[in-house]
């Protein structure tokens, strides 16, 4: 394949090229066939705020990769930068590489970046999610506001939260699920609860009561489930 200029494009530009078609045509066609979006066009962009993770999570890819590095502010709005060529960006989640409030300055300073002048996104259609870092969620409102929650749960009780988050032995579910009470009155907001059920670990009916009963006290929460099998599912020791 040639370039406009002339210029013969090595194989992996020709890969990386198709690629960035690809991501514009979703973007420009998606789920609405090429015709007008009602709002305007809009997409939501996932941003990683490490390269790995540390928190190790069991049934994560990443996790299983390890932590590399932290991004920088700048780094972390970077990507923002990229995808806003592609395509008028209405959302962002923190919900790429990374535990986004274990670098909590960082993460803090991108979004102020991104909700100013001349990205002025709104904090509202901003969401961060996290395995639940409580000393991060409890100054979480103090310094940022209207941004949206998301906690990954996973599991009702803490010896099961333990065993597929390796990360949760620092952060007992009972402190957890206070912090997030405490958020929750001081924001007024509502908080996404993600919740991935594996096959034979966390998926049976006393989960679901336990579950209930976790969440009873929380006004609003918004569920977010997704099905896993043992076949795709990745114990770690
Ligand atoms: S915190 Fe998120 S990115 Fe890190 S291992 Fe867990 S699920 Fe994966």
């Amino acid at each position: 394949m040639d370039s406009p200029s002339g210029i013969e494009i090595a194989p992996d530009w020709r890969e990386a090229l198709s690629l960035k078609n690809a991501i514009e045509d979703r973007i420009t066609k998606g789920k609405y066939g090429g015709k007008p979006r009602p709002g305007g066009p809009r997409s939501t962009l996932c941003i990683s705020s490490q390269v790995g993770c540390k928190m190790g999570c069991t049934f994560c890819a990443t996790g299983s990769m390890g932590f590399k590095s932290n991004l920088s502010t700048g780094e972390i709005v970077e990507q923002l930068v990229h995808a806003s060529r592609l395509s008028p960006i209405r959302n962002v989640v923190f919900m790429g590489m990374g535990e986004p409030l274990n670098k909590y300055n960082a993460f803090v300073e991108a979004i102020r970046v991104m909700t100013t002048f001349p990205f002025q996104l709104s904090p509202k259609k901003i969401t961060v999610s996290t395995v639940g870092i409580i000393h991060s969620i409890n100054k979480l409102h103090g310094d940022l506001q209207n941004i949206n929650l998301a906690v990954s749960l996973h599991a009702p009780v803490q010896d099961i939260r333990c065993q597929i988050m390796p990360a949760a032995r620092a952060f007992p579910l009972e402190k957890l699920m206070n912090a997030l009470a405490e958020y929750q009155k001081k924001s007024q907001q509502k908080i996404f609860i993600k919740y991935i059920m594996l096959d034979g670990v966390n998926d049976e009916e006393q989960h679901a009561h336990q579950l209930g009963r976790l969440l009873d006290t929380f006004e609003v929460v918004r569920m977010r489930f997704k099905f896993v099998f043992r076949v795709n599912y990745n114990f770690g020791p």
